[in-house]
């Protein structure tokens, strides 16, 4: 069983998907174990983000992601972190395939609906960051 750490941001949010997302979620039979709605402040979403630091929409992405209250999850099951990347489709969502989450809620690459995280280990980071 693994853990990863899943955030609908704030444009799903925004457009009330929240629930059509989790549901996604709970079907591909992975378990919500935390779940909290919040507004991130910019310091979080740096650091969280740090890998991105020297691209040009780096700004935009930090403008974005604290615009308004995202959702943040831990989210179980087997093969989480990767079922869950699965889930989501492609980050650019004029490349994430029908039936995603990201090829069926989001329509531009700045805002793309939801973050997983890519790794296991960077899973247990990030719930560390986001629930202490
Ligand atoms: P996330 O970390 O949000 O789950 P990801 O792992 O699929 O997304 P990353 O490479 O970590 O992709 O990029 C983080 C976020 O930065 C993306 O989700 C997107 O919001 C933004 N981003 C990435 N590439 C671009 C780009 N070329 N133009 C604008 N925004 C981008
Ligand atoms: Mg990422």
């Amino acid at each position: 069983i693994e853990q990863t750490f899943i955030m609908i941001k704030p444009d799903a949010v925004r457009d009330r998907k929240t629930g059509q997302i989790i549901d996604r979620i709970e079907r591909s039979g992975l378990t919500i174990e935390k779940m909290e709605k919040c507004v991130l402040d910019e310091e979080t979403v740096k650091v969280h983000y740090a890998h991105l630091a020297d691209k040009p929409f780096f700004p935009s992405l930090v403008a974005f992601m604290t615009s308004g209250p995202v959702v943040k999850m831990v989210v179980s099951g087997l093969s989480a972190v990767s079922k869950m990347r699965t889930l989501m489709g492609a980050t650019n969502p004029l490349d994430a395939a029908p039936g995603t989450i990201r090829g069926d809620f989001a329509v531009d690459v700045n805002a793309n609906v939801i973050h997983g995280s890519d790794s296991l280990e960077n899973a247990a980071i990030e719930i560390e960051r986001f629930f202490g």
